[in-house]
């Protein structure tokens, strides 16, 4: 089969490799489309911790399972999916509990193992997830970061008119916005960049501010009566917005980090955690969010396709993600296509 093989850093090759074959619980899925995320780009420059050589990147995919392995039922031949980018032990405490994003031996698509940027991938049957007709696959691949933004919301318990201030509107911010609007939440998105605000508004958001002419601070307290967010998300990953969040949210309030710097450690103002009694969340990928979140979408009540703005072939992967890196052309999401 054909693959976009990364086989060092800054180099791409489309080359010819072995079709894999789907062991005992799995599907081989023959891919369709592929989201490029900002993790294919670390791995593309060697800067990513889980991510060496040579690997195929990409973990944001859909298509149709082509091949199932022994126990998988037969019937799902056909079938299209989105993908749920983990290989999972299934016998580690976590994943006993049920809580499998945190298995001792998770292994993500494009990371540790083969990932998506290839004519076809194998993935646990469990995670290959039905795809309704009404749902197009470009959409179900970038079900992924949506699915993700969607663990982290889940674990806010945002009420209804909660005000929820959300850092950065880059895919995950996109995201969040709209499942913080679902849930009733007032949204209000901070993002420098114009067309990103443009996106937010449309998708939900109440109230966009600039941080390059106004301060963020000073709007949210206007914007709440001098209380602050109930809800603070950080989805950019910068050590200074790390840090605003403690300036932004109310006393009681609950931060959500979904970003994150790659640096072993960041600054973060604890004693005024403590003194406004805060309570600060992470999130970690997804447990059980994909058939909710692929819900929401072929309800309608999702919107996927507006921060779709590139769209490339299997050929042209490298292309793609020196254009992301770069925001190039404006370039949001793209997606790869394979026909
Ligand atoms: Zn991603
Ligand atoms: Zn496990």
């Amino acid at each position: 089969m054909k693959a976009a093989v990364c086989t060092g850093i800054g180099r791409i090759e489309i080359r010819d490799v072995p079709k894999p074959s789907p062991k005992p619980g799995e599907v081989l899925v023959k891919i369709r489309s592929i989201g490029v995320c900002g993790s294919d780009v670390d791995g593309y420059r060697g800067q990513h911790p889980m991510i060496g050589f040579p690997i195929i990147l990409g973990h944001e995919c859909s298509g149709i399972i082509a091949e199932i392995g022994e126990r998988v039922d037969p019937g799902r031949i056909g079938q299209a999916v989105t993908v749920e980018p983990f290989f999972t032990c299934g016998v580690c405490p976590f994943c006993q509990e049920g809580t499998y994003n945190f298995c001792a031996d998770l292994q993500i698509i494009g990371h540790q193992v083969a990932g998506a940027f290839a004519e076809y991938m194998p993935i646990p049957s469990k995670f290959a997830h039905f795809k309704p007709a009404n749902v197009d696959f470009e959409e179900a691949a970038i079900l992924e970061p949506c699915s993700g933004a969607l663990h982290a919301v889940r674990r806010c318990k945002i009420q209804s008119g909660d005000t929820v201030v959300i850092i950065g509107c880059g895919t995950m911010g996109s995201f969040a916005t709209q499942h913080c609007r679902n849930l009733g939440a007032e949204v209000v998105v901070i993002e420098p960049i114009a067309f990103k605000r443009d996106a937010a508004t449309d998708l939900g958001a109440a109230v966009v501010i600039d941080p390059t002419t106004e301060d963020a601070a000073a709007k949210v307290k206007e914007l709440t009566d001098g209380k602050m967010a109930d809800v603070v998300i950080e989805a950019v990953g910068e050590q200074e917005t790390l840090e605003q969040t403690v300036s932004l949210v109310k006393n009681g309030g609950t931060i959500m980090l979904i970003g994150w710097t790659g640096n072993a450690s960041d600054p973060f103002d604890l004693t005024n955690t403590t003194f406004k009694e805060l309570t600060v969340l992470g999130t970690l990928g997804f447990c059980r969010d994909f058939p909710i979140s692929m819900k929401l979408l072929a309800a309608g009540k999702i919107d996927i396709k507006r921060i779709i703005t590139h769209r490339f072939t299997l050929d042209q992967v490298q292309e793609a993600i020196e254009m992301l890196e770069t925001g190039a052309d404006g370039m949001w999401k793209a997606v790869v296509n394979i026909d």
